[in-house]
């Protein structure tokens, strides 16, 4: 594990507010995504940030939402 992506564990979402628990921003923050993208296939990649809208969209609403998880990781882009 690079230390990249040991400080990538940090940065995990809090269930409740799907906020950043290692920096507050609102999760994937820029640190997560990067650990997502060095962690993960594309295939893996897509069908987790699936399952995070899906449980995100509990307690989040907004049209970005499907940005915000999902078309980033589909370009393979941390910054997407
Ligand atoms: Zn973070």
């Amino acid at each position: 594990m690079t230390v990249c992506q040991a400080a990538g564990l940090a940065h995990q979402p809090n269930p409740c507010t799907y906020d950043c628990r290692g920096c507050g921003e609102p999760w994937p923050c820029g640190r997560a995504r990067a650990y997502l993208l060095a962690t993960n296939d594309r295939v893996s990649l897509l069908l987790r940030m699936a399952i995070e809208l899906e449980e995100a969209s509990l307690v989040l609403t907004g049209e970005d939402l499907y940005q915000r998880f999902v078309l980033w990781a589909r370009e393979g882009s941390p910054t997407g």
